[in-house]
This record gives C-alpha cells, sequence and structure tokens, in this order.
C-alpha cells in the first residue's frame, strides 16, 4: 500500500466518462445503503454478487431496482457451504450433516451453535429461478477456500454496518486481522462438500451459458484440476465448426426449442477474482487445451496490493485482453469509487498503458467476460 489515503484516488472526469466497470463487489451487504451510494458513484456497472441464502433476493431487487447501474451475481460463496446439505433427502440428523461436512469433528457445543442446515437442491432450484428471470446474471461468488474457518460464535461472517453507523468498513473479505483470528473456531469445510456444491452451480451456469466469478483461497491447484477434469472429454471447436454450432443455436431458438441442448454443459466464461495465485499458473489456465472457456483475471487494491513485487508479475502475465478490475467492497459509495480508481490507475502503470487506451481495453474486456465475445464494446 502506499502512502497514499484509499479515499485520495481520483481519475479525471474525461477518464469516468470512458466507462469503469466494477468485475467483482458486494454493495448488497449494506443493501439499504445501496441507493445514496449509487448516486454519486462514477463506476458506470457493479458485477454485484450473492454469497449465501439471504442476500439472494436482495442482488435481484437490486438489479430490478438499478437495472443500468447493477448486473446480478447469483451463487453460494465457499464460507458458507457447511449450512448446506448435498443428498436428496434430508440428513438424519443436525449433528450428522455438520460431523460429515467439517473437520476437525466439532463439539456438542459448537453444533449447538448452529442452525438447521438447508437442501442444496432447493438452492439450486432458487438459482435456476434467478438465471430465468435475468437473462445476464453471472453465477458468483462460488469457489473454493481451504484456509476459511468458521467464526467461534458459529454465526455467518458478514460486512454489513449498523445502520446507525457511518464508519465506512476497513476490510474486505479474506483479508482476515489478528483479533478476527482469535474468533475464529478449527472447523474447516471438507473439500469434497465445498466441491460438491461448487460442481452443482457450474453445472446450471454451464446450462445457461453464464459467465462465473470464482473465489480461491489456497485453491489454485485444486480450482485448475475441478475445471481442467469438467473440460477432459471436450474437443476443442475449430472456427469453422465454431460457426456452425452458432448457426444451430440460432436454429433452435427461432423454433423456439431449447437453445440450452446447443450449449456446452460447462461455463465457457471465468473470472478468477482477486486472483492470488502464482504467475505461472496463469500460462496454465489460458492453454486452451487444458481448459477451453475463457479466463479472466480480475485484481483489487485490498487483496492483491499487499502482494507487492509478486502482484506485478502477475498482472504482467496476464494477456491484455483477460484483465479485469474491481472493488470486492461492501458498501457503495466513495471509498468503492477511490477504490476502483485505484486499482485502474496501478493496472494500466503496471502494463505500461495510457490511462484512456487502459481503460477502453478494461471495459472492452468487462463486456466480453459478462455478456460474451459477441456483445464487445
Ligand atoms: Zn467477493
Amino acid at each position: 500500500m502506499d502512502e497514499l489515503g484509499i479515499q485520495d484516488w481520483q481519475l479525471p472526469d474525461d477518464i469516468w466518462d470512458i466507462g469503469i466497470y466494477d468485475a467483482h463487489c458486494h454493495p448488497v451487504d449494506n443493501y439499504k445503503k445501496l441507493p445514496a451510494g449509487l448516486k454519486n458513484l462514477r463506476t458506470s456497472k457493479l458485477t454485484v454478487m450473492a454469497t449465501r441464502l439471504d442476500d439472494q433476493h436482495k442482488v435481484h431487487e437490486a438489479a430490478l431496482q438499478f437495472p443500468d447501474r447493477v448486473v446480478p451475481s447469483f451463487g453460494y460463496h465457499p464460507w458458507f457451504t457447511h449450512l448446506l446439505y448435498a443428498s436428496s433427502t434430508p440428513p438424519e440428523s443436525k449433528s450428522q450433516h455438520y460431523r460429515s461436512v467439517l473437520f476437525p469433528e466439532p463439539t456438542d457445543k459448537f453444533l449447538d451453535l448452529l442452525p438447521d442446515p438447508v437442501s442444496l437442491h432447493e438452492f439450486i432450484k432458487d438459482l435456476t429461478i434467478n438465471f430465468e428471470r435475468h437473462p445476464y446474471a453471472l453465477l458468483g461468488e462460488v469457489g473454493i477456500d481451504r484456509s476459511f474457518r468458521l467464526p467461534k460464535s458459529g454465526k455467518q461472517v458478514t460486512y454489513e454496518l449498523p445502520d446507525s453507523d457511518d464508519e465506512q468498513p476497513s476490510r474486505s473479505e479474506n483479508e482476515c486481522c489478528e483479533q478476527d483470528k482469535k474468533r475464529l473456531s478449527p472447523y474447516r469445510v471438507t473439500l469434497d462438500h465445498q466441491k460438491q456444491v461448487l460442481l452443482a452451480q457450474l453445472a446450471v451456469a454451464g446450462k445457461y451459458d453464464r459467465s462465473v466469478s470464482l473465489h480461491g483461497v489456497q485453491a489454485h491447484g485444486v480450482l485448475f484440476e475441478i475445471f481442467n477434469e469438467l473440460w477432459s472429454d471436450f474437443h476443442v471447436p475449430t472456427k469453422k465448426e465454431r460457426k456452425m454450432n452458432k448457426d444451430e443455436k440460432t436454429q433452435i431458438a427461432d423454433t423456439g426449442g431449447n437453445a440450452s441442448s446447443a450449449t456446452p454443459s460447462f461455463p465457457t466464461r471465468v473470472c478468477l477474482h482477486s486472483y492470488s495465485g502464482p504467475p505461472d499458473q496463469i500460462t496454465l489456465w489460458i492453454n486452451k487445451r487444458k481448459v477451453p472457456a475463457r479466463i479472466y483475471f480480475s485484481f483489487s487494491v485490498l487483496i492483491n496490493q499487499r502482494y507487492g513485487e509478486k502482484f506485478k508479475k502477475v498482472v504482467h502475465a496476464v494477456p491484455d485482453d483477460r484483465l479485469l478490475v474491481e472493488t470486492d467492497f461492501p458498501l457503495a459509495g466513495e471509498k468503492m469509487q477511490a477504490l476502483q480508481a485505484h486499482i485502474v490507475s496501478v493496472v494500466c502503470e503496471i502494463k505500461g498503458w495510457k490511462l484512456d487506451e487502459g481503460v477502453k481495453i478494461l471495459k472492452r474486456n468487462w463486456n466480453e467476460f459478462v455478456y460474451g465475445e459477441s456483445s464487445a464494446l
């Protein structure tokens, strides 16, 4: 972090006018403050993430209320996956469920603090409904987190501010101060369970041809394996085949048939949000033979700036047309705007782009990521 305070970062008006896009943020964490926060925010569009059961409807409402500013993203974050049971029938008991998805084995005292789990299948039905009613909605925030531990209180992590509190939240997800560490239990969600929840959601995103905003902490190898596996039987189509496939889709749509039968069964546009993996792995992800999807890498000041020199190397390693910027911030307003200005400036500097040139590239990338290649401006 440099010595300038976050609030001091600004961009000239003509740069904002080109259009600046936040590829990943959480303003529904402070939903009541969203209308006021959006009023003076210069960011053109916000890709607004859902994370758990009780914020999916907030993302839906925000997209209805601000259709020009909010691009909704529905999904279930790895931090909350223990609250879902994946079996088709409810588990025998609450403790049986939690003992099967948490490790080390939780104590009875801790289990008492946790709510009854709910059905993953029911969540998937809601996700489908949300995709049906928002044709451009993404899947997110989903992923794998191997470092996250449940809070001792058994409560869900939230960055919601009390109504009376006008203070800005001081940190974003993933960032964990010493005080928080003391509040954490030793319990983590098993990788198998996180994977099951992720794969169920990816299948829906594939069916509806939606982009994915992906969270990965201490899981870069695992995530890569998951995606590599998803595409293992897939033949990368040639240009000619791609054109034929496109024509076929149009025909199916014209006849009122089911267009999804012509789409691949996995998502074709994926963003590794606040990417914190090594630079070498970027080469692996963008190798079409290994993962034939279009992979994007997004960066935020809150998560990535602390990586110093490594951050520069990583940004350099990302192809120009796969780079995105984000705030990952839970409150719309002044600080969100400053964070956006900051990451745009830093990324342009590292890439050696003039601001206006860089902002145009980032704009095109965001449009391609969200709407697909043909919709790029
Ligand atoms: Zn996030």
